[in-house]
Order: C-alpha cells, then structure tokens, then sequence
C-alpha cells in the first residue's frame, strides 16, 4: 500500500540535472488507457444513408425549322444543371432517427435542351437537414466530410452534373449544320456515414456511487442504470431536461474518469471530447462517503490530470443523499469543512428529489452566465491533449528527487494538502499512474524528498 506519505509543503524549486527515468503508467488490467471504444447507444446516433446528386440535362441537336426553308441552322439548346445534394444545420433537431426511414437521397436532374435553343431546367437541389453536431464522413474510405456545429451552415457533398452543350455550340465554318451534341454530365454519388454527438451542455460528475444516475433520471428523460455498487455507469448517458416551456438543457451522467479506465471501459478520445464541450458540470459528492472533501478533491484531480479545462470548468458541488439520518448528523460538520474552502455547497436527495430542481436551475443560471465568447470557445474540434500520463522522475540531488508531468503537476495543484483524506487520495492517484514505482526503481530511500511542482513530500517506506 502507499510507500510514500505526502509531509510538508514548499514552494522550493531545484535545478534539475543528472540521470533521467521515463516511465508510461499503465491501467490496472495491464493496458494502457485505450483508445476510443465508445461508439452507439445513447450517446452517439449514426446512421449510413446513400445520397445522389441529378445528372446533367443533355444538350440537343435541333434545327430550325421555317416555311419553305428545307433546313435551317441548329438551334439545339442546352441540357440544365442537375441538383446538388446539400447538407444543412437546423437547430430544432437533435436525433437521426429520420433517416432510419429513409435512407437514400436523390436530387433531380436537370431536363434536357430543347429546340429554339431552348436550355432544360435545372434540377432542383436536395436540401437534407440534419441536426447540429453532426459528423458527416464518406463510409467508403473513412475521410471526414465535414462537422456541421451552428444553425445554417450547409456542406454539399455531391454535385449536380452540368448541363450538355447543345448543337447550336457545335457550329464551325465547315459544319454549318452539326448533328452533335453533348450529353449531361453525369451525377455524383456518395455513401455516407453521419454521426451525432449530442452535445450535453451540462456535465454531473462524481465518485461512482455518488449520485450521478440517479439525478440524471430525476431531471431528466433518460433511464440510465442505477446500481449500487461502483462501474455501474461506464458510459455516459445522456438525457434532455427543461427549464421551462421552450428551453431546454442535454445533461450527462459523466463515470470516473480513471477508475474506468482501470476497469477496461475504455473511455477515450471520443468520451474526452464529449465532456470537453459541456460548459457547466454539477459535481455530486456522497453524502455517506467517508470524507466528502477528499472525495470532491479527488475527482478535481483527476480532471486536472486529463485537461485542465476540465477543472476550470463552472461547478455546482451538489452533498447527495441528505435523506439518510447518518448524513443529516454529520451535515453541519461537512458543510463547515467544504466553508473553509469558499465552496458553495447545495445539498440534495437526488432518490427523494429533494432540492434537484434547484440544482438544475442553479446550473442553468451558470450556463446562462457564461459569457458569448466561450459558448463558442466550448466547441472546438477536440485535440486530446498530449499524453497527461507522462511523467519522468529525475534525481536532483543524492536524496533529492524531482518528479515532473504536465498532468501530474495539474493534479497536485487541485489537491488539499493540509486534508489527510485529500492527501491520502492523491497518493493512491500516484500508484495507479505509477509514479511510486518508477521512483522505486530509480533508487528513492526513506526520508528522500520528492518535488512535484511546487510540493515537497518525504517519501515514506
Ligand atoms: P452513480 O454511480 O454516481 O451514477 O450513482 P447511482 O445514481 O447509480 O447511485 C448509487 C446508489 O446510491 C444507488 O443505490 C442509488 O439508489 C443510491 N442513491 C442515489 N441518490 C441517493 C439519495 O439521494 N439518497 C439515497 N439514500 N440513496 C441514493
Ligand atoms: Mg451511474
């Protein structure tokens, strides 16, 4: 169990130099945290539909015809433009599940030319709505077609073939009369693959057995499984909730991040990039737990460890299970302890929906808050952030170790040194990533110190 304890706080900082350990941690089950993995059910809609733009109209060869006149000039028009297939955001939709009917898309051709240099009509565009946060990828050869965020932007994916040439283009000093023309260019057609990533704006996070499901079926249409027992939930769910007439908000039920991971659930880039574009995450801390500071603290590591983004993310810090006598001993105590650190603390039965309503008001009236320019900032293309796993331990001096990692240095700025149960929590973080063993490996003694940042621990057998 922990080889080390966590002793004493500086803001020293020493020159790194001398030899060097690399290590990558890996999860428990012996990989490392995999990639992506999650892919259908609620939290991904995909569909593969077939789509075809109109061919081109065919020019025509066509004289004109005058009284007593055996045969006059060509005058044979062109064929009109075929329709294009065009992909277009509309804001009140949020499901594929249209195409699940209807799963091939035509646009028109265009007609063909006529005489007196009469041009066919165009072919109408195929105008296909579909729902913002729609990917659209070619399901051939894999390529990214395009992701499609805000209301109207529009992506043509197959061009409407042009309209032939007709005769009366064909006309050379040799040929007065050519009986040529051309034919319509022909129609594109595409299989694609469309993917929708619901975009939840708010976040519920937490230990598992916190709460999270729970409040997420109390505010909400989804019916995600509630256990009790820890993993039950190893993808997110999501569920819409109402403010009121016409607003709503998409909530998800967010799983540890880590622990997941170590349970095999893969929960990867494409689960990263969801909980990236929440803006506001209501974080449920168990009431029954055996200190619910250490357990807020450590979850705030771990997000830090992934992303700092994560952690600087708006939260509602929500005491669950208020219902129980044991919790309703123990909430004066509790409450004074999330005071001291200026946290505003809801308290909530998320089983006998006690005070959820005001939560998800209160995480509305966040959301609401954020300002305009990171409503937009909260929706980039996500790009998983380098390796937060990494670190390296480096010997500074003969009992002087430095252990340093961008993710790792985040995680031990979000924890309460001075609380033993925060203490006690981020040392088990350091097993897990492996840090303890690689300075092992590299020769830490007893009584040695150990840098991260700007802490210093003593590294304890
Ligand atoms: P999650 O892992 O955070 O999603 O937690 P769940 O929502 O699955 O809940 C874990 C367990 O705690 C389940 O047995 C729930 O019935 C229970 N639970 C959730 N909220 C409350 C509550 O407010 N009061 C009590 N007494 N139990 C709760
Ligand atoms: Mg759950």
């Amino acid at each position: 169990m922990p080889s080390w304890l966590v002793h004493a706080i500086s803001h020293s900082r020493w020159p790194c130099t001398t030899q060097s350990v690399t290590a990558t941690p890996r999860a428990p089950n012996g990989g490392l945290y995999p990639p992506a993995m999650y892919n259908g059910g609620m939290f991904i809609d995909q569909v593969n539909i077939h789509v075809k733009s109109g061919k081109g109209g065919d020019g025509m060869v066509h004289f004109r015809r005058e009284k007593f006149v055996p045969l006059g000039g060509p005058d044979g028009g062109d064929g009109g433009r075929g329709g294009n297939v065009i992909f277009e955001v509309k804001a009140t939709l949020n499901t594929l599940s249209a195409f699940r009917q209807n799963e091939k898309f035509a646009a028109d051709p265009g007609k063909n030319g006529g005489g007196s240099e009469k041009t066919g009509r165009g072919g109408k565009d195929l105008i296909i709505y579909i729902p913002p946060g729609t990917v659209i990828y070619d399901a051939e050869t894999g390529a990214l077609l395009g992701d499609l965020t805000t209301a109207g932007q529009q992506l043509l994916v197959c061009k409407g073939g042009r309209g032939g040439l007709g005769n009366q283009h064909y006309v050379t000093s040799r040929n007065q009369a050519p009986r040529m023309a051309e034919r319509g260019e022909p129609h594109e057609e595409k299989k694609l693959r469309l993917e929708l990533k619901l975009i939840a704006d708010i976040g519920i996070i937490g230990l598992p057995n916190a709460g999270k499901s729970t409040l997420l079926a109390a505010l909400t249409n989804a019916k995600p499984k509630i256990g009790d027992y820890p993993f039950t939930t190893l993808e997110p769910n999501l569920g819409v909730a109402n403010i009121d007439a016409d607003t709503t908000v998409v909530m998800a039920d967010i799983p540890g991040l880590i622990e997941g991971a170590a349970e095999g659930a893969g929960l990867g880039h494409d689960f990263l990039r969801h909980i990236q574009r929440t803006r506001v995450l209501i974080h449920m801390v168990d009431g029954l737990g055996e200190d619910p500071l250490a357990d807020f603290s450590q979850i705030n590591s771990e997000l830090a460890l992934f992303d700092p983004n994560l952690a600087k993310k708006p939260q509602i810090v929500v005491l669950n299970k208020i219902d129980q006598p044991d919790v309703q001993e123990r909430l004066k105590t509790i409450k004074a302890s999330f005071k001291k650190k200026k946290i505003e603390l809801f308290t909530a039965s998320a089983m006998a929906r006690t005070n959820t309503r005001d939560i998800l008001i209160a995480a509305h009236r966040k959301l609401a808050d954020l300002p305009a320019e990171e409503l937009e900032e909260a929706l980039p293309v996500y790009k998983p952030p380098v390796d937060p796993n990494q670190f390296e331990v480096q010997q500074e001096e003969s009992n002087k170790w430095r252990v340093t990692g961008v993710g790792i240095e985040r995680s031990a700025k979000m924890t309460y040194w001075e609380h033993d149960g925060s203490l006690r929590r981020f040392q088990k973080l350091m097993e897990r990533l492996g840090v303890d063993k690689a300075l092992h490996e590299a020769g830490v003694q007893e009584g040695d110190t150990v840098y991260i940042g700007d802490f210093e621990l003593e590294w304890k057998e």
